[in-house]
């Protein structure tokens, strides 16, 4: 791995983790392999070692991508990534996608494609467990980026399944999302379906030596002249929201950012190049301005959802769960209504 500066890390954590912390981010790893397990499967060593390596991160380039099962993904993921490795940079890969091979729900000759990623030691690959919420899952994802980042890899690949607001808000852990079409798949393109449209900066239609890859190119080029919704940088949730101060950008000498619609064979590694410096541009785009208001955006998303669950949680520790109990009984009974009900619960942890 990259040489990063050694970690003094603080003497509050117990052994094991900061061992394992320390390991990790000097590059051993199977050291990262159990740090993220530790991860996925939560508790409150995690949130302390997330505190020590949080510094350290903000250096890697994530980029998403995202479409329907069976597009491509998984063998452009491998494509972008060997293309990566060519120019000598390191890279992550976290697989969100049950089907992806890289979670190893595939076929043989998808697994056999990843064995030369899988050698290679400047890659470290690795899937996500999709049990629990997919809520959760977003958030392990996004921890896990954390860490990647941290312990030096460069770039860092997201692949999710394009099939609803978790795996959107999954995407939004990245810089460049990347929404892979494939022609074939009926006749609508799947992007609308799935409202993953707003969240791309580059499309990519792969299969394109198949027949229909031309109207799926025509189908997105129609959809980006009717000025869909802009990218979207806030929560998902509705109702109370953290509201950034919007930095000072340039917004007049900065044009829009238009996705472009590139077309690839994956299995052929043709169109890849493309990619990368769509990619490159899209970043490049960022660094004026725009990315600052994104990353913004997400760490007053990622803050919002810490709070609320830590409100929650101290509330919740502050009440016997018979009045919860007690209160849904009312509610049920049409005795009380639930603003009302929570306000007394409020007043009564008070
Ligand atoms: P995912 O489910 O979106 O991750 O898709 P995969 O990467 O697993 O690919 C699904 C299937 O499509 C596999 O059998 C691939 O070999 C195949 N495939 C991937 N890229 C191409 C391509 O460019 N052209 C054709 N014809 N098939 C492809």
């Amino acid at each position: 791995m990259t040489g990063r500066a050694s970690l003094s890390l603080s003497p509050g954590l117990p052994d094991t983790i900061m061992e394992l912390v320390n390991q990790a981010l000097t590059g051993n790893r199977r050291a990262l392999a159990r740090l993220i397990s530790q991860i996925e499967n939560d508790g409150a060593l995690v949130a302390q070692a997330l505190a020590e390596i949080f510094a350290r991160t903000g250096r890697a380039r994530v980029i998403g991508v995202t479409g329907a099962p069976g597009t491509g993904k998984s063998t452009l993921v491998s494509e972008i990534a060997k293309a990566y490795r060519r120019t000598g940079q390191t890279v992550g890969i976290v697989a969100v996608d049950p089907t992806s091979p890289f979670s190893g729900g595939a076929i043989l000759g998808d697994r056999i494609r990843m064995r030369d990623l899988a050698g290679d030691p400047g890659v470290f690959i690795r899937s996500m467990a999709t049990r629990g919420s997919l809520g959760g899952l977003a958030r392990a994802t996004a921890d896990v980026t954390k860490i990647l980042d941290a312990a030096g890899y460069d770039i860092i690949l997201i692949e999710t399944v394009g099939a609803g607001q978790s795996e959107v808000d999954i995407a939004r852990t990245a810089d460049t999302t990347i929404v892979v079409e494939a022609p074939g798949l009926g006749d609508e393109v799947q992007a609308i379906k799935a409202g993953i449209l707003e969240i791309a900066d580059v499309f990519v239609v792969n299969k394109a030596d198949r027949e229909g890859a031309a109207n799926t190119v025509r189908a997105l080029e129609a959809m980006l002249d009717l000025g869909t919704a802009p990218r979207a940088t806030q929560s998902a949730h509705h109702g109370v929201t953290i509201n950034v101060e919007p930095v000072s950008r340039n917004s007049e000498s900065e044009p829009a950012w238009r996705p472009p619609i590139l077309q690839t064979v994956a299995l052929e590694g043709k169109g890849i190049d493309r990619v990368i410096e769509a990619i490159t541009r899209h970043q490049q785009h960022l660094a004026n301005g725009e990315g600052e208001v994104r990353r913004r955006a997400r760490l007053a998303a990622e803050l919002e959802v810490i709070l609320r669950e830590t409100l929650l949680r101290r509330l919740m520790a502050g009440l016997a769960p018979t009045d919860v109990t007690a209160m849904v009984d009312r509610i049920f009974k049409r005795e009380l209504d639930p603003y009302t009900a929570a306000q007394q619960l409020l007043a009564q942890q008070a």
